[in-house]
C-alpha cells in the first residue's frame, strides 16, 4: 500500500464528509493505493456515525473510536500502530490542511528519500494570539533540538516513512514535538514543505491558550528524557557533587579563619548560611539522582532500543 492517511479528530462531524471526499479525489487522480485511518478521540457529536457511513461507502476508510477523549497524541499513536502504508501522512480533520499537498509529500518521502517531511504553514490563517507565541515556541524548539531547518514543528500535516512512525512513541501532548522525537530516535533526514493553510471552516479549535504553557513544560521534559532519561545520576549527581563541593569549600574557608586566624562570629556571616545551604542542596540532588537511577533501572523500557536493520 502506498499511503496511510491518519486523521485524529475530536468533534469534527461537519468537516469529515468534505475531507474524505477530497482525499479520495486526490488518491484516485494519482492512482495511489491508500487507506484513511480516522481516529475518533472521544467525540461527543456524531463524528463516529459519519465515519461509519463513509467507511461503508469506501472500504479504504477505517475507523478507530476511543471510549473517551485521550488527546491528539494518543489518537496519533494508535493511528500509527494501525498504519500499513509505505508513507504515513497525518492531517487535521478540520480542513485547515489541504489534501492537495499529499502527492508532493509522497514524492519527497519516496523519491528524495526523506524520513519526515513537516508541513510549514507559511501563511497562517489563525488569530494573532496564536501566531506570536507559536513563533517563540518554534524558536525555542529549534534551539533545544538542534533541528534548524524547520519553521513549524506543530503542523498537523506531516509525512513519514512507515518505519519512523513504527519506532517513535507519542504520548501526553508530545505531538508538538514529533520531529524532535524522530530526530532523537535516529531519523535525521527531516525537512519541511511550505503548505497551504486555511481558516477553520466548521467548529472551533480544540486547544486553548494553556497549549503554550504545556508546550514549554513538555519541551523541558522531552529534553531531559532524551538526554538523561536513562542515566539520571549523570545530571543530578554532577549538580549535587558541584553544590556539595562549593559548600564544603565555603565552610572549610570559614573553619580556617576561625581556627587559624582566630576570627570570632563566623555563624553571623551570610556566607556561612550559603555554605550550609549548598551542602544540603547538594546532598538532596545527589539522592534525587540516585533514586532516579533506581527507578530507571527497574523501568520496563530500560533496554528498549530501536533497531534499524538486522540480518537473518
Ligand atoms: N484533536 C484531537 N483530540 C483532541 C484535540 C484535538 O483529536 O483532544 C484533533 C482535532 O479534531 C483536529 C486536530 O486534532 O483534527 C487539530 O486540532 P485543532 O484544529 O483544534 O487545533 P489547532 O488547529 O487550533 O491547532
Ligand atoms: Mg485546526
Amino acid at each position: 500500500m502506498n499511503i496511510s492517511v491518519v486523521i485524529p479528530l475530536l468533534n469534527e462531524a461537519e468537516s469529515l464528509p468534505e475531507l474524505f471526499a477530497w482525499i479520495e479525489r486526490v488518491m484516485s487522480e494519482k492512482q495511489y493505493s491508500y487507506e484513511i485511518i480516522a481516529v475518533d478521540d472521544g467525540s461527543t457529536d456524531n463524528s463516529w456515525q459519519v465515519i461509519k457511513s463513509a467507511a461503508a461507502a469506501n472500504p479504504a476508510i477505517r475507523g478507530i473510536q476511543f471510549q473517551r477523549n485521550y488527546g491528539k497524541s494518543a489518537a496519533l499513536h494508535v493511528g500509527f500502530e494501525a498504519a500499513q502504508g509505505d508513507v504515513v501522512i497525518t492531517m487535521d480533520a478540520d480542513l485547515q490542511d489541504s489534501p492537495d499537498e499529499i502527492p508532493e509529500l509522497y514524492r519527497m518521502i519516496t523519491e528524495e528519500n526523506y524520513q519526515l517531511v513537516s508541513g510549514w504553514k507559511k501563511k497562517r490563517y489563525d488569530p494573532i494570539t496564536k501566531t506570536i507565541p507559536t513563533k517563540l515556541f518554534n524558536a525555542a524548539t529549534r534551539y533545544v533540538s538542534g533541528i534548524h531547518n524547520l519553521h513549524d514543528f506543530n503542523c498537523g500535516l506531516k509525512a513519514y516513512q512507515r518505519k519512523v512512525v513504527k519506532s517513535i512513541e507519542v504520548y501526553g501532548e508530545m505531538h508538538r514535538y514529533i520531529p524532535v522525537i524522530a530526530k532523537w530516535a535516529g531519523f535525521t533526514r527531516i525537512t519541511e514543505k511550505a503548505v497551504q493553510h486555511r481558516e477553520r471552516k466548521y467548529g472551533t479549535t480544540k486547544f486553548g491558550l494553556e497549549r503554550f504553557i504545556n508546550g514549554f513544560l513538555d519541551l523541558m521534559s522531552i529534553t531531559f528524557m532524551s538526554k538523561y532519561g536513562k542515566r539520571p545520576m549523570h545530571l543530578f549527581g554532577t549538580l549535587g557533587v558541584l553544590s556539595f563541593f562549593a559548600g564544603f569549600l565555603i565552610l572549610f574557608y570559614l573553619t580556617i579563619t576561625k581556627t587559624i586566624f582566630g576570627q570570632v562570629g563566623i555563624a553571623s556571616r551570610p556566607v556561612f548560611y550559603l555554605g550550609i545551604l549548598t551542602i544540603i542542596v547538594g546532598v538532596q540532588l545527589f539522592v534525587a539522582g540516585f533514586l532516579g537511577e533506581l527507578i530507571a533501572r527497574n523501568g520496563s523500557e530500560k533496554n528498549r532500543y530501536s533497531i534499524s536493520d538486522t540480518i537473518h
